[in-house]
């Protein structure tokens, strides 16, 4: 909703909106369904508060995690109006519409209303080892020196925050659990490129199995869903290049 202001210029008014939010318990519901609540949102309303204020002021048994506010530490990765959102990135009124329809991410289950477990996801990310290796026989005596184009590679993987949006809305992982998934291989490309890491030939031989890179389909949704814009299918499919060139060169070390 838009007023004039007393310079001429336009701006928003709180409005009522409409919150259908996935409601499931499963220890004591049967099925899931979606409940309504009503709320006025002020202009600059992110969905997060409003989920605050719906807890506070109308039930207080609604789930949701959530932890920096911030749009860094990737808890509130959700569906919100058909999308893969962030909730605390995502304002009320620049959805443009009087309903709101929240979900939990799919792909996960449910522990309760907008609360996924998520530990298949941290299994699959902590088995592509998601830490540096480097030389421990040769460490410096200060920082690691990186040149800034070696930097440049890692630097939009190294943005990810895990919020695992991605894994969820890749149609791969959810009907192979065994696949890695895209976040978890994306993780792999940051380290594999990293010029500070050791274990490149390692990594990479690890990773050359049938639920790794190999079986993505390059259905993109993990670009369209990621909401800090990177682009895991691009990371996968550099490293697949990379793996093949690694198993090039083990053959050519043999003989
Ligand atoms: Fe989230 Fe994007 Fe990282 Fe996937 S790649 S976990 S969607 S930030």
């Amino acid at each position: 909703m838009l007023s004039q202001n007393k310079n001429g210029g336009t701006e928003k008014k709180p409005k009522e909106v409409i919150f259908r939010i996935f409601r499931f318990d499963p220890n004591i519901d049967e099925k899931p369904y979606f409940q309504e609540f009503k709320l006025m949102a002020e202009p600059g309303l992110t969905v997060l508060y409003a989920l605050f204020r719906i807890i506070e002021e109308q039930d207080s048994s609604l789930a949701l995690r959530y932890s920096c506010r911030a749009g860094i530490c990737g808890s509130d990765g959700m569906i919100i109006n058909g999308k893969f959102r962030l909730a605390c990135q995502t304002q009320v009124h620049e959805l443009n519409s009087d309903v709101i329809t929240i979900s939990p991410l799919p792909g996960y289950p449910v522990i309760k209303d907008l609360v996924v477990d998520m530990s298949y996801f941290f299994e699959k990310l902590y088995s592509v080892d998601p830490f540096l290796q480097p030389d421990e026989e040769h460490l410096p005596e200060k920082e690691f020196i990186q040149y800034p184009k070696d930097f440049e590679k890692i630097e939009e993987p190294g943005r990810c925050i895990l919020c695992g949006c991605c894994t969820a809305a890749c149609p791969v992982a959810w009907t192979n659990p065994d696949y890695l998934g895209p976040a978890a291989l994306l993780k792999a490309y940051r380290f594999v490129d990293d010029t500070r890491d050791t274990k490149r030939s390692e990594r990479l031989k690890k990773l050359d199995h049938e639920n790794s890179v190999w079986r993505c389909h390059t259905v993109f949704n993990c670009v369209e869903a990621c909401p800090k814009n990177l682009h895991p299918t691009d990371a996968i499919q550099r490293l697949k290049r990379s793996i093949f060139v690694n198993r090039v060169k083990s053959i050519f070390k043999r003989t």
